[in-house]
């Protein structure tokens, strides 16, 4: 995994949490861009960079046109950090 510094950080357009970096988890190492996916860390929504830059949440359809594989990777990451997201508030 690659750790990108998101300058300016970008508010979940959800919890409002400000978010000033994103995992490359899948990928080889490439500077986000519009339509990458990602997940906010304190609420665990599924979100998309779109120009701007910003962070929009991810709609139920575009989540279902995602390829199945990489589908089943966010979806197992989002649950991850739902389940992480109390200890993560805690610290
Ligand atoms: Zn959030």
């Amino acid at each position: 995994m690659h750790t990108h510094r998101l300058a300016p950080a970008l508010a979940c357009p959800v919890c409002r949490t400000r978010l000033d970096a994103a995992l490359d988890a899948v990928h080889p190492p490439a500077a986000p861009a519009p339509g990458d996916v990602t997940i906010c860390a304190h609420c665990a929504t599924v979100l998309e960079l779109v120009a701007g830059p910003a962070l929009e949440r991810m709609t139920p359809a575009a989540l279902a046109a995602l390829p199945v594989r990489f589908r089943a990777e966010v979806l197992a990451r989002a649950a991850v950090a739902a389940w992480l997201g109390p200890y993560a508030r805690a610290a």
